[in-house]
């Protein structure tokens, strides 16, 4: 049911069409939701249907969502998890006791501070590098000699571009495996494993889902025999971390808009990054799709669909101008969080002072909404 996409059908077919999933015992063109915790026996003790025994290994919605992510990101297998830090979680969890993890400095804060934690409480030594150096990355696997490599890109707020070939050749020349988070980009604009990585996370509440109402995270590889991915699998299922059948049917439909959407945000994105480049109130504007973006040549090669929703800007003026222009926006909402339909805010340094992020940084998240609405709401809310 979940799994009729024949592979040389294109992202947008994929994800319009649900990867195939429709309700076979109606023939509605929309699955249903399955809720069920468990499923009948019959008098011979045999299940009614052998992939069904119990909701927390067993999940058909959470099935039909995974094997459209498995096709749009080009990967044998997709795991959900019930929020993005879940699925970070999952895979920190399956290293042993006092391993080595080399993490890329000023990624997402959420993801640096739970593994700071979690190493601290396992023994394990945590070495932060800046992966988008890969010079840094390389000469930092062979002196710690990690047991995984973890890389954001385009990094969150940020918006460094790690070449992840250079990183997985890193990583694999001393036995580590690579982990990419590859969140705000999401599958419609770049696929990391068929860049050598190991696995790609994702924080499904963002661009995934892009409608801010599903809290959900994602794990995808193209070996799922490796002794990782199968305690992971093991993981999922006896600790529990699954997806509820509700989000993941609200995940896959708004997965049905996910190329689309991603192209619109991206190409409303550029524009906007353009726009701020030239405006005499901001310092410098961080979007890998300007030519004077440090990572703009590699952006281009890793994805070549768009750069994204996800942009910061550094105000003139410190932290007293950025936050009076983030209060005079409009159409942008002042929230956490990206990759949604609508516009986003947010005041880094408010959220975490003490990661090296300028006061006048604003990061905005483009949504879908008129360009020229957008535009205009950051003129005004600039002074100009
Ligand atoms: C939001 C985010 C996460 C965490 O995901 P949740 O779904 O909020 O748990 C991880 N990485 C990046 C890059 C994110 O933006």
């Amino acid at each position: 049911m979940a799994d009729k996409t024949p592979a040389s059908r294109h992202p947008a077919t994929i994800a319009a069409q649900a990867g195939g999933a429709m309700d076979d015992h109606t023939g509605g063109v929309v699955p249903a939701v399955h809720r069920a915790t468990t499923f009948a026996r019959g008098a011979d003790y045999a299940p009614l249907n052998p992939d069904n025994i119990y909701l927390r290994s067993h999940n058909e919605n959470a099935r039909q969502a995974e094997a459209v992510l498995s096709a749009l990101e080009g990967a044998a297998e997709t795991l959900l998890f019930p929020s993005g830090m879940a699925a970070v979680a999952a895979v920190f969890r399956t290293l042993p006791h006092g391993a080595t993890v080399l993490v890329q400095r000023q990624i997402y804060w959420g993801t640096t501070q739970w593994i700071t934690d979690f190493c601290a409480r396992r023994g394990m030594a945590l070495v932060e590098v800046e992966a988008s150096d890969t010079a840094a990355l390389t000469a930092a696997c062979v002196e710690h000699l990690p047991a995984l490599v973890w890389v954001e890109t385009p990094s969150n707020p940020w918006l460094r571009i790690t070449d992840i070939s250079a990183a997985a050749e890193a990583a694999h020349e001393v036995g580590a495996l690579l982990v990419v988070d590859g969140t705000a980009a999401t599958p419609a604009l770049s696929q990391p494993l068929a860049f050598g990585a190991d696995i790609v996370m994702h924080s499904a509440t963002k661009g995934i889902n892009g409608h801010s109402d599903v809290l959900a995270g994602a794990l995808a590889t193209r070996t799922p025999e490796a002794p990782i991915w199968q305690a992971i699998v093991l993981d999922r299922n006896t600790a529990g971390a699954v997806l509820d059948p509700q989000a993941a049917w609200l995940l896959l439909r708004g997965m049905r808009t996910l190329p689309l959407r991603m192209t619109r945000m991206s190409k409303t994105a550029q524009a906007l990054a353009e726009f701020l480049h030239d405006h005499p109130q901001v310092e410098r504007v961080l979007y890998p799709g300007l030519p004077d973006h440090p990572g703009h040549a590699l952006a281009a090669r890793q994805m070549p669909n768009g750069f994204g929703g996800l942009m910061s800007f550094v105000v003139r003026g410190g932290g007293t101008a950025a936050l009076r222009a983030a209060g005079r926006l409009q159409l942008f909402h002042r929230a956490t969080s990206l990759g949604g339909v609508e516009s986003l805010v947010e005041h880094r340094h408010t959220i975490e002072p003490h990661t090296g992020i300028p006061e006048g940084l604003l990061r905005v998240s483009i949504g879908i909404e008129d360009a020229g609405d957008l535009r205009d709401d950051l003129a005004q809310a600039l002074g100009q």
